[in-house]
């Protein structure tokens, strides 16, 4: 191995221990941002219970439209969650087994949980 090559091996590991760091601090950041989006869908959870709990108290029926606001709000916190979620995974190089949800390697031809093959579902 002559100088050169020592140079760009250091280089290279300097850049990968660069890149990491910045995963990291990435996977946190969206680590918060999911537990922050969870606290405000489950206050969401919440004032639909309210609303039904007040419906179903004063002997209204439950008027699916009347709360469609907060639903739809609720629909798109887990759509936003959902994203969030994956784009950890892919962080860290790992997907969503398409049957039984656990996350598996990338690169998985099977999932490790339910031995699902995985092959198929490859873009
Ligand atoms: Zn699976």
């Amino acid at each position: 191995m002559n100088l050169d090559n020592i140079f760009s091996k250091a280089k290279e590991v300097f850049e990968t221990a660069y890149k990491k760091t910045g995963d990291a601090v990435n996977v946190g950041k969206q680590r918060f941002d999911i537990s922050s989006l969870e606290n405000k869908l489950n206050k969401s959870y919440e004032i639909l219970g309210k609303l039904c709990y007040d419906s179903v108290v004063n002997g209204g029926v439950f008027d699916a439209e009347s709360v469609k606001p907060v639903t739809d709000d609720i629909a798109e916190k887990l759509a936003q969650i959902e994203e969030m979620k994956k784009e950890v995974l892919k962080a860290k190089n790992k997907k969503l087994c398409p049957k039984c949800s656990e996350p598996v390697d990338k690169d998985a031809a099977f999932c490790s949980s339910c031995g699902a093959n995985l092959e198929e579902d490859k873009a």
